[in-house]
């Protein structure tokens, strides 16, 4: 037998939950049929939701023994979400899916084909368009991309998405790497395997809203850069040998000029200015530094990504008892 786990972080999404839960249940129903050797597991992940998404969890679970679920006892994050799923899996296959039905489940045996004849470790999504999207999102999206890819070793994909179907073997190398900012679009590309990207068009949400503003969007840009790449501190270096030679060019120029013309006194504004600028690039740089020094602190600190509240096991003893 085969056992492909299903991972799903939520994050308030009471909503869409029963629509998930119904469409998963008759995709994989019918796979199940279709394949005889292969059974499944969803392993939801109630990020800390203040709605009754887990009152849904606890709910399906009892009744539904495909259904696990971990809740967490605050808000960590989407990343901490998919990690904690990973780590709780125990599918020969696991797939990481949004519960919003973005990323929609008819993809599911299509990527079981991809996978499970060896030809591929991992079959993702690729969004080829970013309809429902606002222009100025998608212009920051393919901007961040662009960039990064210039900057990184690890290249990463436009378009591609957290909705990924894996092996053992592929989970295991991402859950390998323990670090505490996880920026999950860099791991995945970052341990490399053999991946089949299949295309499609944007899907827009079946219910309830996006917990993702374009200010957290745009964090979590920053955070990729710092993660998957230190050009930045390189930025920082190159600044400053730039002024360097500038300041250098400027004062051979000033004792030309003196030497030859005497010194009226003057370029007092001229001078204001530098010291703005220079004091202004400092600055700058000095945060580049920063950014890599908190990100460094936050990691020494070895701090669990995620603190569980409760699991499935919740359900299950009081269903036996
Ligand atoms: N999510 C989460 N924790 C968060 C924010 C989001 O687990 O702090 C989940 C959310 O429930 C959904 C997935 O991550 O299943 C994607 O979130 P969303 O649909 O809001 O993002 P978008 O599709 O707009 O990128
Ligand atoms: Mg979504």
């Amino acid at each position: 037998m085969k056992l492909l786990s299903i991972v799903v972080p939520c994050y308030n999404e009471e909503e869409v939950l029963p629509l998930f839960y119904d469409k998963i249940t008759e995709v994989m129903n019918s796979m199940t049929q279709e394949y005889p050797d292969l059974t499944y597991e969803v392993v939801f992940v109630d990020d800390g939701s203040k709605d009754k998404t887990l009152e849904g969890f606890r709910k399906y679970a009892a009744m539904d023994d495909h259904i696990r679920y971990i809740s967490f006892s605050r808000n960590f994050g989407k990343e901490s979400g998919m990690f904690a799923g990973l780590q709780a899996s125990k599918g020969d296959y696991v797939v990481v899916m949004d519960a919003d039905l973005q990323h929609p489940p008819e993809f599911l045996p299509k990527m079981y084909k991809y996978v499970s004849s060896g030809e591929y470790d991992c079959a993702t999504t690729r969004r080829v368009s970013r309809d429902g999207e606002s222009k100025v999102r998608s212009w920051f999206a393919r901007k961040f991309y662009k960039i990064m890819n210039k900057i990184s070793q690890t290249e990463i994909v436009d378009g591609a998405q957290d909705f990924r179907f894996m092996t053992r073997q592929m989970v295991d190398s991402v859950l390998s790497l323990t670090e505490y900012n996880r920026f999950s679009k860099g791991i995945f590309s970052w341990v490399g395997f053999r991946v089949k990207y299949i295309e499609y068009h944007n899907v827009e949400r079946a219910a309830g809203t996006t917990a993702w503003s374009f200010w957290k969007l745009f964090l979590y840009s920053l955070e990729g850069i710092v993660a998957f790449s230190t050009a930045p501190l390189a930025i920082a270096s190159v600044l400053g040998v730039i002024s360097c030679i500038i300041a250098f060019i400027m004062a051979i120029v000033v004792v030309i000029k003196t030497l030859a013309f005497g010194e009226p006194v003057a370029g007092f504004p001229t001078t204001a200015c530098l010291i703005l600028l220079l004091g202004g690039l400092q600055l700058f740089t000095i945060g580049i530094l920063g950014q890599y020094l908190a990100k460094t602190y936050m990691e020494c600190k070895k701090r669990p990504i995620y603190l569980v509240r409760e699991t499935e096991e919740f359900v299950r003893d009081k269903n036996n008892n």
